[in-house]
């Protein structure tokens, strides 16, 4: 079974993942949700990066990411989203733009956050702080273009990182977020598997799954939403665009 947070120092990935969600708490507490079917008004380039410290957050949300997108099946994920108006966070990789462009505006225009995956979806370890640098870079590039948004947080590729490309990521204005729960959807490619593996996903918990594999998500993914919010579980997206959950934030 893969581990819940990849790499090598598990507590500082969580950290990341949990700060990466205060910084959610406290910007979603700034930001006005937009109005449904209306496109968002740009960010100015560069935007600020997410705010990360000062409020804890709310304890009944839980944040789920889909990576790897955007794809034509993401179309689906979000008509189903919307039916339960839930929002969630799509890491896109970037070499899918501009071919899937509208696919990435239609995210933000649902009200979703989006925010980069990198790239070329390449192991940072393994490159040179220059390849790592000219990959992100790359991907803000792409995705301001294709939407007008600058991206706030990345999720680096496979969960793999270490100071070194981190500091290089927050360098560019990027928050580091991985996750504490896996959907291990890219393993089992079970919509079965998905439905037993939603209910030990506990309140705060950022989720990893994969648009990509819309195909095993689509047929659950109404009942898993259900089961989620019968829990008294919001469902957030990441990263400063909108969506202010239902119980107030409360500071620490
Ligand atoms: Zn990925």
């Amino acid at each position: 079974m893969p581990p819940l947070v990849a790499g090598a120092a598990a507590g500082r990935h969580r950290r990341r993942a949990i700060l990466g969600v205060v910084g959610l708490a406290l910007m979603a507490a700034v930001a006005t949700a937009p109005v449904a079917g209306a496109a968002p008004a740009p960010a100015p380039f560069p935007s600020p990066a997410a705010a990360t410290s000062g409020t804890a957050p709310p304890q009944d949300w839980i944040a789920l990411t889909f990576d790897d997108g955007p794809v034509p099946g993401t179309y689906a994920i979000l008509d189903i989203l919307d039916r339960y108006d839930a929002k969630a966070t799509f890491f896109i990789s970037a070499w899918r733009l501009p071919a899937n462009a509208e696919i990435a505006r239609e995210i933000i225009r649902r009200g979703h956050s989006l925010q980069t995956h990198g790239w070329l979806h390449r192991n940072w370890t393994g490159l040179s702080s220059g390849a790592v640098r000219r990959d992100i870079e790359k991907s803000i590039q792409l995705i301001y273009e294709a939407t007008g948004y600058r991206p706030t947080c990345i999720r680096p590729p496979f969960g793999a990182t270490s100071p070194r490309t981190t500091a290089i990521a927050e360098s560019l204005g990027l928050e580091v977020v991985i996750w504490n729960a896996n959907s291990a959807d890219y393993a089992h490619q079970s919509s079965a598997a998905l439905l037993r593996a939603a209910p030990t996903w506990q309140p705060g918990s950022v989720v990893l799954a994969h648009d990509t594999n819309h195909y095993i998500w689509t047929p659950v993914l109404g009942e898993i939403i259900e089961g989620l919010q019968a829990r008294g579980l919001e469902l957030v997206s990441m990263c400063g665009y909108q969506r202010t959950p239902r119980a107030p934030f409360i500071p620490l």
